[in-house]
């Protein structure tokens, strides 16, 4: 079946407008076959109703006529006389009844045999016997008439017999008559309640053509604006989270398929949002080795010179708000004895084993850096030189005790000192590298605190 929802906008209001235009042709086309329907009942009523009505209405009263004119010819026999003139208007008159009344047959059954008559046929075709008969009759009658008429044989007898037929034949003419203007008044009724029925169907039609665009039109409409909002919606969430440098919501999987040009839009956004949030978790990723690369020792994943630069810096700037610090300087000691003996990659072992051993014990906020070959500085943040000392004590001895398979033993030299406010880091550094110096002097595997 035909796809609408995904389809393309061009199709979606192509098949739109195939729908109207159909319901509009299917409107057109029942107003024609209507309108038709209407054209041939009018045709009906002007070219066979009213004529029939005239020409038998002319027969009736030349009809009556003709009675009046045998009256007249009675009365002047009566009296004697006898006028020619009345016979011969009386003959004209019944020529002209005669030609009537076949132009009435004719009328009638030239429409029926044409299919003309749609209205109540068979009711023509009885009229049409009626007009036949009352025909054949009158025809008779008025031989029979015009036979005394010219003899002037008239008994009274004879007239009055004349006279019931003439009555006769009378009301047959009126009672046809009657039947053909009920017959035509029926049929006007009929096509104006077709014309009337006509006109609601289409109003009512046109009225559905009308909503049924509308509310398709509508349909769309809402659905494409819901969709621009949605998309707007995860621009607007991609423009907020590149503003605040916040992770960007990967978009769900969920209707990649719609193949219109708003789905399309959709999937390409989606695409990109999705390249851009794998981009930035790889920069990400690339920035924290940067970062890591910039900060911390290969060999040894302590902090390195560059870190301890930019952290003594931001203590050093702290302890104006009155936060102190201490320092532990460590020095293997005769460590070039360890490479000599053991080899450099046994020295690089120990470093790392050491190293492991000062990040276990220190930890967060306080830090561990290596300055270069086997010496070491531990930043303690906030801690007095009392709880310093402690800590290069405890570190001392766990250097001292250390033992691991295949690694030879070490020992190592500290130098303990505190920051003194408002003094620069080369006049701590000394003071912690005096205090070093003094334990190498002494013996080694000792501290030495100088406050
Ligand atoms: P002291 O007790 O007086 O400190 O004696 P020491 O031998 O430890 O003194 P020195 O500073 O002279 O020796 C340090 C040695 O450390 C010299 C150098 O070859 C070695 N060294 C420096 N960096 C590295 C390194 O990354 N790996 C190894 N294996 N050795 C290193
Ligand atoms: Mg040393
Ligand atoms: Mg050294």
């Amino acid at each position: 079946m035909f796809d609408w929802i995904n389809a393309s906008l061009n199709r979606k209001i192509g098949s739109i407008l195939a729908v109207s235009l159909s319901f509009l042709l299917i409107v057109i086309g029942y107003s024609i076959y209507q309108v038709r329907a209407i054209n041939h009942e009018l045709r009906e009523i002007s070219h066979v109703d009213i004529p029939l009505n005239e020409v038998i209405t002319q027969v009736e009263m030349l009809q009556l006529q003709q009675h009046l004119s045998i009256e007249q010819f009675r009365l002047l026999l009566e009296k004697g006389h006898k006028s020619e003139n009345t016979v011969e208007s009386f003959l004209n008159r019944h020529q002209v009844i005669t030609n009537l009344l076949n132009r009435a047959t004719n009328l009638v059954s030239t429409s029926l045999n044409n299919d003309e008559i749609q209205f109540k046929p068979d009711q023509y075709q009885l009229i049409l016997t009626e007009i036949y008969d009352f025909s054949d009759v009158n025809q008779e009658f008025e031989k029979q008439l015009e036979t005394l008429l010219i003899n002037g044989n008239l008994p009274a007898e004879t007239w009055q017999r004349l006279e019931l037929t003439a009555a006769s034949l009378d009301k047959n003419i009126v009672n046809i008559l009657g039947q053909i203007s009920r017959l035509t008044q029926e049929s006007a009724q009929y096509t104006e309640e077709h014309q009337r029925s006509f006109m609601l169907i289409e109003t009512s039609l046109g009225i559905c053509a009308f909503i049924l665009s509308s509310l398709l039109a509508a349909y769309v409409l809402h659905v494409m604006r819901s969709r621009i909002h949605h998309i707007h919606q995860q621009v607007e969430q991609l423009h907020t989270s590149l503003e605040h440098g916040e992770p960007i919501v990967r978009p769900d999987n969920k209707g990649l398929s719609s193949s219109d040009e708003l789905g399309e839009l959709e999937l390409d956004l989606k695409r990109m949002i999705m390249r851009l949030s794998d981009e930035m978790d790889t920069r990400k990723e690339v920035e924290q080795q940067l970062l890591t690369l910039a900060t911390k020792d290969k060999l040894t994943n302590t902090y390195n010179r560059h870190k301890w630069s930019e952290q003594i810096q931001l203590l050093i700037n702290l302890s104006e708000q009155g936060n102190t610090f201490s320092l532990i300087s460590l020095d293997v000691d005769h460590f070039k004895k360890v490479n000599d003996t053991y080899g450099h990659q046994m020295g690089d072992k120990v470093l790392q084993e050491l190293a492991n051993l000062l990040q276990k014990d220190i930890t967060k906020p306080d830090m561990v850096f290596r300055m270069g070959g086997e010496e070491f500085l531990i930043l303690l943040t906030r801690q007095s030189v009392d709880a310093a000392s402690k800590i290069a004590e405890r570190l001392r001895h766990e250097i001292e005790v250390l033992q691991i398979e295949g690694l030879p033993k070490f020992t190592a030299s500290m130098g303990v000192t505190e920051y003194h406010f408002d003094e620069t880091e080369d006049q701590l550094m000394t003071r912690a590298d005096e205090a070093l110096y003094h334990s190498k002097e002494n013996g080694r595997n000792r501290i030495t605190v100088v406050a």
